[in-house]
C-alpha cells in the first residue's frame, strides 16, 4: 500500500471502530486514535475513502418488536469523533453498500472520507455471504484491512470481500501490518530463550493457547486463577480458589505435554490468600503451593514473584497474556504489577515483549509501561487465536 498511487481512487477501509458507545457518547476512544496513522496515509496520497465497521452485535440485541435498535448501533457518533480527531469533515452514508452509500461516492472528493453504517445491521455480514461481499466490493477500486480485532471473523467486510481484489489491490493498513509483522516475530524463529507467561482465570479458555505455546516456548510461567486447577491436578489442596474440577484430565495432559517435549512449564511457589473475594479483607501468603481449607488464591506470592522475575529476565522473547492475580483489587495486584514491571525491565536490556490479550494489555496500561514494551497488541480474540497458532480468516484473505 505504501507505494501505491492512490490518487483520486476509490480505497474501502475495514477498520475496527467497535468502540464502547454509551447513550451516543463514545466511552473510550483508544480503537478510533489507532486507526488514524492509515487514514491520514490514505488522505495524503489523495484516495476517496471509503470507510465501513462494525458495532455491538445489533442482530443478537434486538429491539422488543424484532427490529433492529439503530440508534444504539449507529456509527454515526463515530463520525463526528473522527471529524474532530482528524479536524476534518467525515460524510456519513445511513447505510452499507445501500442506495445512500453509492450516492455519496459518486459525490467522493479526493482525500476525502466517508463513514458507512454498520456492517452488521446486513445478517449477510456474518454469514460471508458471498454476494454482499460482492456488492460490498463494488464499491471501491482497493481493499485494505485495519481491523486487526475482527481478524478472526470469516465476515464479508472482514474476509470474504478481500476474495474480489486481486494481490495488487488489496493489502493491510498500517495498524494491522504492524500486529502481523510482531505476531511473526514471536511465531516464526523467535529469539531464544522464549518464555511465555500465562495468567487469567480459566483454564478452559486457554487450553489451545498453553497447548501451542508448549510447542513454540522453552518456558511457560503459570499464574492467576487458572494455577489453581493445575494444583489440583497435581493433588495439591487448593481450599476455595479458583477452579474448574472437569478440566483437571486436560491439565493433566498439558503438564505431561510439556515434560515429553522437555518444555518447563512452572507453577506458582506461593500465593497471596484471603477468605473472601474482596478488596479490604484480610489476607497473608502462603509458604507453598497448598491454600489453606475456607481459603482462596488470589495472587502470587512474593517467592513467585522472584522466580517468575528471573526466568523473563534471561528470556529473549516473551509472550505475556492473562494477569497473575485479581489485579482489578488494589491488594492483590501487586503480582500483576511486579510482573509487568519484570517484562518492562528485560524489554530495556534488550529483549523483545509482546503484550496480547484483553486483561494483560489492561494491566500494562494501569501501571503506564505501554512504551516499554516491544508490542501491545489491540487485538484481544484475534491476538488470542494468533497465538494458538490458528490461521486468521482477515490475514489469509489479503495474502492469498
Ligand atoms: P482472562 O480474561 O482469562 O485473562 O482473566 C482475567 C481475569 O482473571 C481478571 O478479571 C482477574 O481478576 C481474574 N483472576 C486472575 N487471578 C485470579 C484468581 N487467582 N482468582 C480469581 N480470579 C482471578
Amino acid at each position: 500500500m505504501n507505494n501505491w498511487n492512490l490518487k483520486d481512487q476509490k480505497v474501502i477501509l475495514r477498520v475496527d471502530f467497535n468502540v464502547p458507545i454509551k447513550n451516543g457518547v463514545i466511552q473510550d476512544d483508544t480503537r478510533i486514535v489507532k486507526s488514524l496513522p492509515t487514514i491520514q496515509l490514505l488522505i495524503q496520497k489523495g484516495a476517496r475513502i471509503i470507510i465501513m465497521s462494525h458495532l455491538g452485535r445489533p442482530l443478537k440485541e434486538l429491539l422488543p418488536d424484532g427490529s433492529i435498535d439503530k440508534q444504539k448501533f449507529s456509527l454515526k457518533p463515530i463520525a463526528e469523533k473522527l471529524a474532530t480527531l482528524l479536524s476534518l469533515p467525515v460524510d456519513f452514508a445511513t447505510d452499507c453498500a445501500g442506495p445512500d452509500t453509492f450516492a455519496k461516492i459518486s459525490e467522493l472528493q479526493s482525500g476525502h472520507l466517508l463513514l458507512l453504517e454498520n456492517t452488521r445491521f446486513y445478517k449477510q455480514e456474518e454469514k460471508g455471504d458471498t454476494a454482499w461481499a460482492q456488492l460490498l466490493s463494488t464499491m471501491g477500486d482497493y481493499f485494505i484491512n485495519d481491523a486487526f480485532g475482527a481478524a478472526h471473523r470469516e465476515h464479508c467486510s472482514t474476509a470474504t470481500i478481500a476474495r474480489y481484489f486481486d494481490r495488487d489491490h488489496k493489502d493491510f493498513g498500517l495498524l494491522m501490518k504492524a500486529e502481523v509483522e510482531n505476531g511473526d516475530k514471536v511465531l516464526k524463529n523467535p529469539h531464544r530463550p522464549l518464555t511465555a507467561i500465562i495468567g487469567g482465570a480459566k483454564v478452559s479458555d486457554k487450553i489451545e493457547l498453553i497447548s501451542n505455546l508448549i510447542d513454540l516456548c522453552d518456558t511457560i510461567l503459570i499464574g492467576g486463577g487458572m494455577a489453581f486447577t493445575f494444583y489440583k491436578a497435581s493433588g495439591i489442596s487448593i481450599g476455595k480458589s479458583l477452579c474448574e474440577p472437569d478440566k483437571t484430565d486436560l491439565a493433566l495432559q498439558l503438564i505431561e505435554k510439556a515434560k515429553q517435549k522437555n518444555k518447563k512449564l512452572i507453577l506458582p511457589l506461593d500465593s497471596v490468600i484471603a477468605k473472601e473475594f474482596k478488596n479490604d479483607t484480610a489476607f497473608e501468603t502462603t509458604l507453598g503451593p497448598a491454600v489453606k481449607e475456607d481459603y482462596m488464591g488470589l495472587d502470587i506470592g512474593p517467592r513467585t514473584i522472584a522466580l517468575y522475575a528471573d526466568q523473563i529476565q534471561k528470556s529473549a522473547t516473551i509472550i505475556w497474556n492473562g494477569p497473575m492475580g485479581v489485579f482489578e483489587m488494589e491488594q492483590f495486584s501487586n503480582g500483576t504489577k511486579q510482573i509487568a514491571l519484570a517484562v518492562a525491565a528485560a524489554t530495556q536490556n534488550g529483549s523483545y515483549s509482546l503484550i496480547g490479550g484483553g486483561d494483560s494489555v489492561a494491566a500494562i496500561n494501569k501501571y503506564h509501561l505501554e512504551n516499554q514494551v516491544s508490542f501491545v497488541s489491540t487485538g484481544g480474540g484475534a491476538m488470542l487465536e494468533m497465538l494458538e497458532g490458528k490461521k486468521l480468516p482477515g490475514i489469509e484473505a489479503i495474502l492469498s
